[in-house]
């Protein structure tokens, strides 16, 4: 049967093994018969803002230098990745990846690779005004900037920090940079974030962004996450519906997108876009999970809450060959979890924040 509250069908709640070991060629298959093409890669993991859902005031304690991949260590695995595991679309996240200084020469470098994957970054669009038009001409292909509210009240208590204007600058710069869809992430505020949706909404209608709420996940610092108080996907569509905006299901096939897409028209204004809404809690998406990260000290992680990390940073320093290293990152993914088990009993929560492991 399929449920349709948000018009997402509803997960299994258990996936059924169809293979005992992973194959040495081929797609990246995990034991669940998933196929992971989208590599998500942290680049540090530092921050400049400090949101106060992922990191205490005072900041945490980063990791040392030596402790972070190399930019040449990140591009031989990218190349790994690429050409022998079926890559097709890579995100650099963090921390902010924009505090990293190689960033444009790992882009160039991963643009570089053929089949050329899909490039994109994640940042908060803090530093993003002065290297958007570098980023494109690297290779970059679009941008998600993390945006929770565009009042410069609510975003400083956010943040911690008093930098919407650069947030703003950042998000025009990548859209005249053509770095196209721009796509807004926004996580809502627990007590204004509801408000902060409608503003939000029509900001991005404004200006050409695609917008996409995402549900608070247990990926906080201080181990704070409680669910009764996150917003959910179905309270931010009843919002804006009492706000009167028009939302329809987009028909476009989802495949293995976390987003499902909403058609949006703003009666005030006319005008109409797209919006995303990522349920990650409520209805979670994992049965469908194509996603692999890599950490910036070098650690394989095969799902965002997996308890168990595989480290190619020492395979790499121990002079290990690509054939050792592919087979390395295939055993790991093929351990992958069926999901990340937040509605389970039993649930445990990473102990790497999301600031350290990447979005
Ligand atoms: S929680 Fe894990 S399995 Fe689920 S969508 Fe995220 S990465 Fe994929």
């Amino acid at each position: 049967m399929t449920i349709t509250t948000l018009g997402l069908p509803r997960v299994p709640r258990r996936l059924v093994s169809q293979a005992t070991q992973p194959p040495s060629t081929g797609p990246l298959v995990d034991s669940f018969g998933r196929v992971a093409t989208d590599l998500r890669v942290s680049l540090t993991d530092r921050c400049n803002l400090r949101c106060t859902y992922c990191m205490p005031a005072e900041g945490l304690p980063w990791s040392a230098a030596e402790e972070l991949l190399q930019p040449d260590e990140f591009i031989r695995l990218l190349r790994i990745a690429v050409a022998r595991l079926g890559i097709t679309k890579v995100r650099f996240t963090g921390g902010e990846p924009l505090l990293t200084r190689h960033l444009d020469h790992i882009v160039a470098a991963t643009a570089a690779l053929r089949p050329r994957p899909h490039l994109a970054l994640t940042t908060n669009g803090v530093l993003l005004a002065d290297r958007a038009e570098a980023l494109a001409r690297a290779g970059l292909d679009r941008v998600n900037v993390s945006l929770d509210s565009v009042d410069d009240l609510r975003f400083a208590a956010i943040t911690r920090r008093d930098r919407l204007a650069d947030v703003l600058a950042g998000l025009a710069a990548a859209h005249a940079a053509g770095l196209r869809p721009v796509k807004v992430n926004a996580v809502l505020d627990p007590l204004t974030g509801l408000d902060d949706a409608v503003s939000l909404v029509r900001f991005c209608l404004g200006h050409d962004y695609q917008l996409r709420f995402i549900e608070q996940m247990p990926l906080d610092a201080g181990h704070q996450w409680r669910r009764e108080a996150a917003v959910t996907a179905n309270q931010v569509l009843a919002q804006l519906r009492r706000h009167s905006f028009t939302l329809e299901p987009d028909q476009a096939p989802r495949g293995s997108a976390a987003a499902e897409l909403w058609r949006i028209t703003d009666p005030a204004t006319g005008r109409a876009g797209k919006v995303g809404i990522i349920a990650s809690v409520s209805h979670p998406f994992c049965s469908t999970c194509n996603r692999v990260r890599l950490t910036a000290d070098g650690q394989l992680r095969s799902c965002l809450f997996a308890v168990e990390e595989t480290d190619l940073r020492r395979l790499l320093r121990e002079g290990a060959d690509d054939t050792a290293i592919e087979t390395a990152w295939r055993t790991a993914m093929f351990g992958k979890p069926a999901g990340h088990g937040i509605n389970d009993p039993d649930f445990v929560q990473p102990a790497r924040p999301m600031s350290a492991i990447g979005g």
